[in-house]
């Protein structure tokens, strides 16, 4: 197993290092945001533990840019305990979250659980297809089913119901979805995003007025429920 902390104290690597065996867990380390994000590109680890006061930058947008490209399992370390700072952690992607000091034993166990999880997630990939009620996506061959009948979308349509796909059972955030959807400029353009939820509610949910798939997650963002 190999382990990445991103943290600029190095205690939490030292407490890693003392709880596994050599040949347990390789450990690297980096100091600062930036500085780690390089380490999990060239190092591919299993799992990452993500401080959130770094010194140059948040811990926030680290995990929100590794979230841009990798499904490594991400558990945040901090000093934080407030829900507001969970709960960002949890929308930027992070899989756990763990309020210092803790115990080896606790970050061992939520360690493994990060590692089971992702095990899970990979087994998973291989299926294309999306199905949720009536409904089935399949991503490879870009095509959207109701009850077996294709159902016509626009190109923006698609995009943004793909995202939700990849991302199903997870809450996305307005901002994350303009962001992919739309890109960088339009993150404020709340109004792009309802009209076009709405029309894909009204093209894929029996009752577009109460959604069952493409639920809103009230003033955070949506989720598309997995079965
Ligand atoms: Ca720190």
């Amino acid at each position: 197993m190999r382990i990445v902390v991103i943290e600029d104290e190095r205690a939490i690597s030292r407490l890693i290092r003392t709880g596994y065996g050599r040949d347990e867990a390789e450990v690297l380390d980096a100091t600062t945001g930036e500085a780690g994000m390089q380490l999990v590109a060239k190092a591919n680890p299993d799992v990452v533990l993500l401080d959130l006061g770094l010194p140059d930058m948040d811990g926030q947008e680290v995990c929100r840019r590794l979230r841009e490209w990798t499904d490594v399992p991400i558990i945040v370390v901090s000093a934080r305990g407030k829900e507001d700072d969970k709960v960002l952690a949890l929308d930027n992607g992070a899989d756990d979250y763990m309020t210092k000091p803790f115990g080896l034993n606790e970050l061992q166990a939520r360690v493994r659980a990060s590692l089971r999880h992702s095990l899970r997630r990979k087994a998973a990939e291989p299926e294309p297809v999306f199905r949720s009620g009536d409904i089935e996506v399949d991503l490879q061959a870009r095509v959207v089913r109701l009850t077996g009948e294709e159902v016509r979308l626009t190109a923006t349509e698609y995009k943004l119901l793909a995202m939700l796909v990849r991302h199903a059972g997870m809450v996305l955030t307005h901002k994350q979805i303009l962001e992919e959807v739309w890109g960088p400029a339009y993150v404020d353009e709340l109004h792009y995003l309802r009209v076009y939820m709405g029309q894909l509610r009204h093209k894929l949910e029996p009752d577009p007025t109460r959604p069952r798939l493409l639920r809103t997650e009230s003033g955070v963002g949506y989720r598309l429920m997995a079965e």
